[in-house]
């Protein structure tokens, strides 16, 4: 069950007070996509995941801590430009914003994530276009993040599919291929070389569509 409190913040930047909504707690029944968003009911608590003040349009996981370098990027015309985007959602722009301001703090796998949250909103919204492109940004700084060696997943091969699908999702399927194919060079656990190889399948058909672990499964025999 999903328990959401408003709680009244003071943000790290501006010192200003404003109501946000705290996730307390939920649940996830069922499958991930395979690019890790979650089932019901985790899945529709995304509105939680990122605070935005008010006041001055700090957004972060949370506005009571502050982000490295945010109060100058604040000022930015890179960060007012994500602020000014009317024609995407508020919460796409929020974790767009986040995103910039973990990149801008060296914090690339937390950048990543952000990007990525921001796809799954635009999704939902049925906004085909700029999800590709979120999902592009979040997979070039996965992939920045996995050459100095952070990787957003622990296991062997399972950063490799998660950018893979990032990447055939957004249809950059030659990049896609190339990361699946480093994934299995990994050596990595039955379970993630299947869904590596149901992956692979999907490139060669030309395939950007969504995917759960279930839906991967008779490949998983
Ligand atoms: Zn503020």
């Amino acid at each position: 069950m999903t328990i959401i409190m408003p709680e009244d913040l003071t943000c790290a930047i501006c010192e200003k007070e404003s109501t946000q909504q705290v996730l307390i707690s939920t649940n996830a029944m069922g499958h991930s996509d395979l690019d890790l968003r979650p089932p019901e009911m985790q899945r529709s608590t995304m509105h939680t995941w990122v605070q935005r003040c008010r006041s001055c349009g700090y957004c972060a996981p949370s506005i009571e801590e502050a982000i490295e370098g945010a109060e100058t990027l604040l000022g930015e015309e890179r960060y007012r430009k994500i602020r000014a985007k009317r024609s995407y959602p508020a919460l796409a722009r929020d974790f767009l914003c986040w995103s910039l301001l973990a990149e801008n703090a060296g914090d690339l796998l937390e950048a990543g994530w952000a990007a990525l949250h921001a796809a799954w909103v635009l999704d939902d919204e049925g906004k085909e276009k700029v999800a590709a492109e979120c999902r592009g940004k979040a997979a070039d700084l996965f992939i920045q993040a996995i050459k100095k060696r952070k990787k957003p997943c622990k296991s062997a091969g399972e950063s490799e599919l998660l950018v893979t699908d990032i990447l055939r999702r957004c249809g950059r399927f030659e990049d896609a291929r190339d990361m699946g194919l480093e994934g299995l060079d990994r050596m990595p656990r039955s379970f993630v070389e299947k869904l590596l190889l149901f992956e692979l399948e999907r490139i060669k058909e030309g395939d950007t569509g969504r995917y759960t672990v279930k839906d991967a499964l008779p490949f998983l025999r």
